[in-house]
């Protein structure tokens, strides 16, 4: 069974409202034209139930089958959220907001779960519920929390969630899944290390933060190699080094370090975590320094359940012919929250050869639209196949 011919009908429609979307980007929680669309949208289709202001702009939208024999509720999310990046794609419906871009495909995300939305409202070829679900702040805002912590779970009822991915590099409309741990919880770290200032030319008299500094990320280093079990994913990246002083002849009193550590366990993140402040602390302390370690959870690792990830691949396979396996992914996405509130699979859709996300010049490929859209449907209906 290949892609709907409905999609392909609906193409054109689809495309216009992404190319929209795409040509309007809002950052995180400020979804505020992007919210009132889907709202809209959905209101236009025929939702049942439209629900806005969940996780502050987050949209819900409940759409009932022919028959609620099965009592079984499904929710499918996309994200809605642009990046802070300049675009540089020359396209003509580039976005018309200075340092705002649609640039990892959320504008794409969202087209596709409008489309299959409209589809299942027309259609109703299924026994039970879908809850389509829109939220906010992707990117480093935790919309799909809040969205969780507004109690959305509970309030619609639904038992397993569903969520999709472009991903450049990979053959356009194709699919690719895991199940267990697929992207990484991603923290991050602050390292404020105090020396005792002075003149270059007698470090006798300072303690160096500079010599502090360099001494610590090398030790860090030793968390990945030296710590975690070498079978177990960790990245420690230390990614900014600033000092109190700018002159070629003071020894700075302070050096700022930032950094991300990206793990795929929890059992590893909790490691990470303690050994970076010992190791922080213990290098300072051997040179006559302090260092004060500030670490901050970000989203945590998102795992793929079992069954739904077989089931999910099944779908894709049933849309595309094959689905591969996917590759681990060391970052992170706030779909791991719903899905440790309930089971559910994430899936990447192939974007072809574009631009990587996050890139000035990536750009979501509407060639995707019919076979994400497909999958969407279908996860429907063979889930809650109509009596
Ligand atoms: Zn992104
Ligand atoms: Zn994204």
């Amino acid at each position: 069974m290949p892609v709907k011919n409905r999609f392909s009908d609906l193409l054109p429609e689809i495309t216009a409202w992404r190319r929209d979307l795409h040509e309007n980007p809002e950052l995180l929680f400020d979804t505020h034209r992007t919210s009132a669309i889907v709202a809209e949208k959905l209101e236009s289709f025929g939702c049942d139930e439209i629900v806005t202001g969940l996780g502050r702009t987050g949209v819900v939208g409940v759409i009932k089958g022919k028959s609620d024999e099965s009592g079984k509720v499904i929710g499918l999310r996309a994200d809605m959220d642009a990046l802070p990046i300049h675009e540089q794609t020359g396209l003509d419906y580039a976005s018309k907001t200075e340092g705002a871009m649609h640039a990892c495909g959320h504008d794409g995300h969202t087209a596709m779960l409008l489309g299959a939305a409209k589809y299942l409202s027309e259609t109703r070829n299924f026994d039970g519920t879908v809850v389509v679900i829109f939220q906010p702040a992707e990117e480093g805002g935790g919309g799909g929390k809040e969205m969780c912590d507004d109690g959305m779970m509970e309030r619609f009822g639904i038992q397993e969630v569903y969520g999709m991915h472009n991903w450049p590099g990979q053959p356009v409309g194709s699919f690719a899944i895991r199940p267990g741990a697929f992207f990484a919880a991603a923290d991050q770290f602050d390292i404020e290390i105090e020396g005792k200032g002075g003149h270059a030319a007698k470090p006798h008299e300072t303690v160096d933060s500079t010599v502090v500094a360099a001494q610590m990320i090398t030790a860090l280093q030793t968390i990945a190699s030296r710590n975690a079990d070498p079978v177990e994913q960790v990245v420690l990246s230390v990614t900014s080094m600033e000092s109190s002083s700018k002159a070629y002849n003071v020894i700075p009193q302070r050096v700022h370090l930032k950094g991300t550590v990206r793990t795929l366990n929890e059992d590893i993140r909790d490691l990470a975590e303690k050994r970076l402040t010992e190791v922080a602390e213990g290098v300072a302390a051997t040179m006559g320094a302090t260092a004060k370690v500030t670490y901050h959870r970000g989203y945590p690792v998102m795992v793929n359940s079992d069954a739904q990830t077989e089931f999910a691949a099944d779908v894709a396979a049933s849309v595309a012919g094959t689905c591969a396996e996917a590759p681990l992914v060391m970052g992170g996405e706030d779909f791991a929250y719903m899905l440790e509130e309930r089971p559910g699979a994430y899936i990447l859709v192939g974007n072809g050869d574009t631009a990587a996300v996050h890139h000035p010049e990536y750009n979501f490929n509407d060639d995707a639209i019919p076979a994400g859209c497909s999958w969407w449907a279908e996860i429907v209906e063979q889930r809650m196949p109509a009596g």
